[in-house]
């Protein structure tokens, strides 16, 4: 049987909630489960934020960025060793993305280039950069105290992309609540799943009504359809609630049970020369591990490089696959402002994602190292 990178694992209680949706007619993108999981996810971020439900992690970052009020012409630095969708929504509001390269111990935004390219920008275009989007990739928390300490000295909102990160926690302090917004994404392969969906994190009670007020086509509250702005069609469905529900409800096992992958690849891969499993860089970072990666160093393994660990892996029907390719390298960024070191674009020429999650057993994990083994001797 195949072994998968990250394959979504029900709790047995989704049915139930979603039943429940049927029974009551709930079948629309509102309703008693929407309102539920959001007071679970407020639960489970603390620190008194105000947590709406939307169709995707896209959407929840295009909607802070809009709550931000980002526009044509203006820039927002992103980091650059991500997804695509961290970046995308920058462009959907006509601004331009300015990207920032990776620190070597979080894989995140550096804060000595981020500040660099902050007084960068300020020079050429005469004002500031509009937000900043740093990134808890693969689950490792980002250097959040010196991100923030830059960001409030410069007075750049910040929108924090934790669509990786639901449970990790940095200087015991979950991520997605330090900057002024935070974003989650429920898709299908994340830390738990509503089939396809997101969420805004927010700072106040007002700027969560302002968000429900833009998911829901900016309809003004009037019996008949009045618009004064441009709305969006961004509200999660009550049926993908229920599934949110169910995966609540076994959160805290799914968190535990990536921690204990993590600690089996470093048990089986910490002592092969050239191999580096991606840790905890100190005791503030808790990562959840969303996926395990490691570093392939070819000096050191007698020239085997990820890749070839990728394709024996493949051949053993093991899914694996190479870092995030840096957004500045991306054909579709080539003309964006970009401040790097070498750092990213290093990570993913030596990375690899290895499965990860509820479905990978022990017995999987020990399959993988000994072909590793096998490969790096
Ligand atoms: C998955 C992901 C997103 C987007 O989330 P969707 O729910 O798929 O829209 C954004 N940023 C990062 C880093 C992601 O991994």
């Amino acid at each position: 049987m195949r072994v998968h990178l990250c394959l979504a694992h029900m709790s047995g209680n989704e049915m139930k909630f979603i039943q429940e949706a049927f029974d009551t007619n709930w079948v629309v993108p509102l309703g008693p489960n929407v309102n539920a999981f959001e007071a679970d996810l407020e639960a489970f971020v603390e620190h008194d934020r105000h947590v709406v439900a939307l169709a995707s992690g896209t959407a929840a970052l295009h909607l802070a960025l809009v709550g931000l009020g980002v526009t044509c012409g203006d820039e927002v630095i992103c980091q650059s060793m991500t997804f695509s969708a961290s970046a995308n929504p920058i462009v959907y509001q006509g601004a331009t993305p300015v990207f920032v390269d990776s620190e070597p111990d979080t894989w995140n935004m550096d804060p000595t280039l981020l500040e660099r390219a902050i007084r960068d920008r300020v020079a050429i275009m005469g004002r500031k950069p509009k937000a900043i989007i740093p990134v808890h990739l693969y689950g490792m928390p980002a250097r959040m105290d010196d991100i923030m300490a830059i960001a409030r000295h410069y007075a750049i909102p910040v929108v924090e992309d934790a669509a990786e990160g639901l449970g990790s926690r940095y200087c015991d302090h979950e991520v997605g609540t330090f900057g002024d917004y935070g974003i989650m994404s429920f898709n299908g392969n994340k830390m738990i799943t509503t089939s396809g969906g997101g969420a805004l994190i927010c700072p106040s009670a007002e700027q969560k009504q302002r968000t429900m007020f833009l998911a829901t086509q900016a309809r003004e509250p009037v019996p008949y359809y009045l618009h004064k702005e441009i709305g969006y069609n961004y509200r999660m469905s009550n049926i993908c609630a229920g599934i949110g529900r169910g995966q609540m409800t076994i959160l805290r096992d799914h968190l535990a049970w990536h921690r204990h992958l993590c600690d089996r690849y470093v048990e089986l891969l910490g002592d092969i020369d050239g191999i580096t499993v991606h840790t905890n860089p100190d005791n503030r970072f808790e990562s959840n591990f969303w996926l395990n990666t490691i570093l392939v160093d070819p000096v050191k393994t007698g020239g085997v490089d990820h890749e070839q660990l990728r394709l024996a892996l493949e051949a053993a029907n093991i899914e694996c696959r190479p870092l995030w390719k840096p957004m500045h390298t991306q054909p579709v960024f080539s003309g964006a402002p970009a401040y790097v070191n070498g750092v990213s674009e290093q990570l993913f020429g030596q990375g690899l994602c290895l499965p990860s999650g509820p479905c990978v057993t022990d017995d999987d994990v020990t399959r993988i190292a000994s072909i590793i083994k096998g490969l790096v001797k």
